[in-house]
């Protein structure tokens, strides 16, 4: 006797179908699982026979075949269980349910009968309801992603339940909390950050134009403070965003940690691993260069991350992707963040900052060392680049006035973000984007700023790549302001922001 059943495996973070189809003949017991299976599918065998004997019902004699299709891509992990165990006991005639054919079954089984969830539940709804299908059934602890695909939500706690499942209504899930209801929540979770002016109106730019920034100063001045205050500033995430953020998270085991409209911020630590940072595994799970996809990656004191690291994230900077290599082919995660990094000028902390208490005790050669491990093609990935100075004590107490001014800014964000939006037709891309000839196409400039422009050029050597970010950055200025012409103020602003590299790379190479 045959039978097939619907499930769905993954493939980096998206879901594909699998058929699985089970035929039981006469003759001795024998119980084979074919169709590319990893361990842990073939360890279903046992899970299952268990589960259906708990349930009360009897694991058929004879001879068992199981093939999972298609057959040339690898069946990873326990989410096949509940499909299988389906399949014999529909085979086997102790079952007679109508409609399977395009319902999705997901779930572990444990030794008991009991389903279990599974990690990577939301691509593979969405995949099948790509497919046509109308209906799942999930773990209860599940059922929300499987909501989220637009598939009837049938929750299931215990196997032996299922033929009476689908005479019920499905599940009906809570409703998501609206990107209106965020925004109202965010006016009072700024920290007070108190002056910093500079600081903050960089942070606004980059946040407008999703430009990379890196904050350079003394210990103890709040660069981590002001990083933290970007993902409640950025532009919220539209919906095609924020599913397509939340099918990494799924796949990554990690769909608790986001519940909200807010984008992704990650702050990974100084001693992650390469496959922590950039993704992999035997099965390649995403790290956090796309854990922070449509988000912020926050490198805290840049320098302290090895070499090897800071390098492995060139790629995905400009390709917005990341490609892991298997044995059986390569696997891309997505990977468009914004990179914050801060940064110390020197050892000790106090090049170029000091003042009557602070002096550097850091050698030359100590500094060079140590800012010779922020390479020249990292450093120039830094659109924006920010001193952030210690500030005196104020002796007014400070009100609630930082709020305020963050609410402001977010205001002055969104419309910028319109207007990006309407100049490339596209809810996503941003000014940072731009190729060279949306550059020359989308910069119309004033003569003055013309001139300005290349005076700069010429004086401080500015690069060719240089130049071009330049042009995004004072892009996003006037876009902050409502306007299409650049300025020589945005001119001039923008290229404020790249001097401190000047001045990094006078002390790295001394004659260049
Ligand atoms: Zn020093």
């Amino acid at each position: 006797l045959y039978f097939k059943t619907l499930s769905a495996g993954i493939l980096g973070v998206d879901g594909f179908l699998v058929e699985v189809e089970t035929d039981i003949t006469s003759g001795l017991p024998q119980y084979s699982l074919v169709g590319l299976p990893d361990s842990a599918v073939k360890e279903s065998k046992e899970r299952v026979r268990s589960a259906i004997r708990n349930s009360g019902f009897t694991f058929p004699l004879g001879r068992i075949t199981i093939n999972l299709a298609p057959a040339d891509i690898r069946k990873v992990g326990p989410a096949f269980d509940l499909a299988v165990a389906v399949g014999i006991l529909c085979a086997s005639g102790q079952w007679h349910i109508q409609g399977l054919a395009s319902i999705l079954l997901i779930g572990e089984l444990s030794l008991d009968g009991h389903i279990k969830p599974v990690q990577g539940l939301l691509p593979m709804a969405l995949a099948a309801k790509e497919r046509g299908c109308h209906s799942i059934i999930a773990a209860k602890e599940n059922a929300t992603e499987a909501s989220l695909a637009g598939l009837n939500t049938y929750c299931l706690e215990h196997l032996r339940q299922l033929p009476s499942l689908l005479k019920e209504k499905p599940w009906i899930p809570d409703p998501f909390p609206s990107s209106d209801d965020k925004v109202n929540q965010l006016t009072s979770t700024f920290p007070a950050i108190i002056g910093q002016l500079n600081a903050k109106r960089a942070l606004e730019i980059a946040a407008a134009g999703f430009h990379n920034i890196l904050f350079i100063g003394p210990p103890g001045t709040g660069k981590t403070l002001l990083a933290s205050c970007l993902p409640k500033i950025l532009p919220p995430l539209s919906r095609p965003e924020w599913l397509e953020i939340v099918k990494i998270y799924s796949v990554a085991g990690k769909i608790n940690l986001f519940p909200s409209s807010e984008r992704p911020f990650r702050s990974p630590h100084h001693s992650i691993t390469a496959a922590g940072l950039i993704g992999g595994g035997t099965y390649p799970k995403p790290g956090e260069l796309t854990l922070a996809h449509r988000g912020a990656l926050f490198l805290d004191e840049i320098l302290e991350f090895p070499r090897q690291l800071l390098d492995l994230l060139r790629q995905p900077l400009e390709e917005h992707t990341i490609e892991i290599h298997r044995n059986r082919g390569k696997v891309v995660f997505p990977a468009h963040f914004m990179l914050i990094g801060s940064m110390n000028p020197c050892p000790c902390g106090y090049f170029g900052f000091e003042d009557n208490q602070h002096f550097c005790k850091c050698g030359s050669s100590t500094i060079e060392k140590y800012q010779r491990k922020l390479s020249g093609p990292l450093l120039d990935r830094f659109d924006i680049q920010v001193e952030v100075r210690r500030m005196e004590k104020s002796p007014y107490p400070q009100s609630q006035e930082t709020g305020e001014e963050f609410n402001t800014m977010r205001h002055r964000i969104q419309n910028a973000v319109q207007m990006q939006q309407t100049r490339f037709n596209d809810p996503s891309f941003k000014n940072s984007e731009m190729s060279p000839e949306q550059i020359h196409a989308h910069c119309p400039m004033s003569p003055s700023a013309n001139l300005m422009l290349q005076t700069a050029y010429e004086k401080f050597h500015i690069s060719h790549r240089g130049y071009h970010r330049i042009l995004k950055v004072a892009r996003t200025i006037a876009d902050l302001d409502g306007r299409e012409s650049l300025s020589e103020s945005d001119i001039a602003e923008a290229i404020q922001y790249r001097l401190p590299e000047k001045k990094i790379s006078t002390i790295v190479h001394p004659c260049g």
